[in-house]
């Protein structure tokens, strides 16, 4: 190992806080402003001072390794981008208030990447033209913009944040298979080698379309997502895509009976409201009625949405029909589904909406709704999408026993994207037979700023971060407790652990207290404290282990040997 430099504490900018900052919701955001870690610089805009950017380079450098393991090829595009890509997409509606936009001064308009598969299948498109140039697998650490509703608990969800995105291009489903298995093999290795405990889990795809997908989620108390997982099989899912296995219907049920609603919103009356037209693709589309929601869904894909939903609804869903067109007649929006009938349903969750339960009312034909529809008879149950309440102990969909429910944080996320990009920017290749091939693609995140939050919640305790060693901004704290010949001896230990390739913090602050320079490690959280202080004349120190918290004196020299 070649030699470290030691950085002293004394030249160190981190100024330790005995104070937790006054807005702080999460540990994690805690303890790293109070160990000097991070500083606020804007909502959900943080700067990252030099403990924090050295434990952010060890996360990156990680990542970096991995995906180069893989065969993902670094690249770095940017992050100011033109609309226009976007407009195509259909993204720079569908984000809707979550993009960062901005004009030139010539007026033409702009945004702040968000994620990239735009820009990525446009880079593909230019430089692959055979199918002897795939597969590919390209990626990026780079900064990402989301101007998010809530940015709290610090660097765990930024407005602006540092992202890994890679990007898979086959020619074939098994070639899009294979990107998307590397990478999964690879977070897997990421994540172990960070030491942040994960579990993958089913998702749902969201605002980057395509079929499969699945999260990396790691379990903490501070994590804005929940998930399921089985403990006698190996279901696992975020509540977001939870699949419920549909109950044939038993019992008595009424007759579904037609009853004529003339008024009644169609797609087409919602869309002309909101001034789209009535193929556009909403997300999230709401409708309230005095206040009360009672239908939400998607006008381009003719389904709607059932449930009184109000209660469950996650903060990201946004209002786009006001209460006033509605105005008393609430029995008329419930469960619009447009003239093809209610073949199928796709709803958020609703505990009353469960097979067999014949409360809904839902329409089945323009200007018509049906009474007594009981799901699982009159409609399947596709999936429940974007939030849904399961209860421990609900069945799992895959072999009923009693679920587990755990909170967590989404470190990443992997897709198999499909054809949904190559299929909007025309991205074909020459295939074997002379022929052009449409291109399949992949796309796989890690929150990189986001991961450091995480791992900050995992293994912090009450004295402070606690940082496994992979990531630490240093391998060993040496803290000199006196002036003189503690100092001599801190310095002497700190030069020989440096020489031996350590990474080395060195407290040869003057002036303070040992008491004061302890608690400062602790709350720093490397892995190794060494303490020079009363027995320095007889080359003495201790050795403190900062996770387990274990003690020992012994010579300067066991010490040293025993690090190096
Ligand atoms: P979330 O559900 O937390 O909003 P997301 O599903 O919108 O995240 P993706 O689009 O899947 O995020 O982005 C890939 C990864 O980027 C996420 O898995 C997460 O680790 C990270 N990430 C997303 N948003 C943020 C953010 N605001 N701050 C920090 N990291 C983020
Ligand atoms: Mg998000
Ligand atoms: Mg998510
Ligand atoms: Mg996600």
């Amino acid at each position: 190992m070649s030699t470290q430099h030691v950085q002293r504490m004394s030249r160190l900018m981190a100024k330790t806080l005995r104070e937790d900052p006054a807005d702080a919701e999460t540990l994690s955001h805690r303890l790293l402003v109070r160990a000097g870690y991070v500083r606020r610089s804007s909502a959900g805009v943080w700067t990252w001072l030099p403990l924090g950017k050295r434990v952010l380079d060890n996360v990156s450098r990680i990542v970096r390794e991995e995906m180069d393991a893989i065969g993902a090829q670094e690249v770095l595009l940017p992050a100011l981008l033109p609309k226009e890509p976007y407009e195509v997409s259909g993204r720079w509606s569908e984000y809707g208030d979550l993009l960062f936009r901005l004009k030139d001064r010539k007026g033409a308009d702009y945004l702040l990447g968000p994620t990239h598969e735009e820009i990525f299948t446009l880079v593909v498109k230019d430089q692959c033209t055979s199918y002897k140039d795939l597969p590919v697998m390209l990626y990026q650490i780079q900064t990402k913009y989301r101007d998010e509703a809530r940015p709290r608990s610090g660097v765990l969800r930024g407005r602006e944040f540092q992202m890994k995105d890679s990007y898979s291009f086959d020619v074939s489903d098994e070639g899009l298979a294979e990107s998307y298995r590397l990478h999964r093999e690879a977070y897997v290795r990421i994540f172990e080698r960070l030491g942040l405990d994960h579990r993958i889990v089913s998702a749902v795809s969201g605002a980057m379309g395509g079929s499969a997908s699945e999260e990396f989620l790691a379990p903490a108390e501070a994590g804005e997502d929940t998930f399921v997982d089985c403990p006698s099989c190996a279901y696992a899912a975020n509540t977001e895509a939870v699949t419920f296995a549909l109950a044939p219907v038993s019992g008595e049920h009424p007759a579904l009976e037609e009853v004529d609603t003339p008024d009644t919103p169609t797609i087409e009356t919602l869309a002309a409201h909101l001034g789209v037209p009535a193929s556009a693709t909403l997300k999230n589309l709401l409708v309230k009625v005095d206040g009360e929601i009672v239908a939400v869904g998607v006008p381009g894909d003719r389904e709607v949405d059932l449930g009184k939903l109000g209660e469950h609804l996650a903060p990201a869903v946004v209002e786009l029909v006001t209460a006033e067109d509605f105005e008393g007649r609430p029995d008329l929006v419930r469960g619009y589904v447009g003239p093809q009938g209610l073949e199928k349903v796709r709803y958020l969750a609703d505990p009353r909406v469960a097979p067999g339960t014949s409360w809904v009312t839902g329409a089945n034909r323009a200007d018509t709704h049906a009474r007594n529809v009981v799901c699982g008879r009159d409609f399947e149950v596709d999936r429940y999408v974007d939030v849904v309440v399961v209860e421990p102990g609900d069945p799992c969909p895959s072999c009923g026993a009693g679920l587990r429910l755990d909170r967590a944080i989404e470190i990443g996320h992997i897709f198999q994207l499909g054809r949904k990009y190559a299929d909007a920017f025309g991205l074909d290749v020459l295939g074997r037979e002379g022929k052009p091939v449409r291109v399949t693609m992949g796309s796989y995140g890690i929150g990189v700023s986001r991961a450091v939050a995480a791992l900050a919640e995992q293994t912090a305790d009450e004295r402070g971060l606690c940082w496994p060693a992979a990531v630490a901004p240093a391998d060993v704290h040496v803290v000199a407790a006196g002036k003189a010949v503690p100092l001599a001896l801190a310095e002497e230990a700190a030069t020989a652990l440096a020489a031996s390739g350590l990474r080395v913090l060195l407290d040869d602050r003057p002036g303070l207290s040992p008491g004061v320079k302890l608690t400062d490690a602790e709350l720093i959280g490397v892995p190794w404290i060494l303490v020079a202080g009363r027995r320095s004349a007889d080359g003495v120190v201790e050795l403190q282990h900062r996770a387990t918290g274990t003690r020992e004196e012994l010579p300067v020299s066991e010490a040293l040997a025993r690090l190096t």
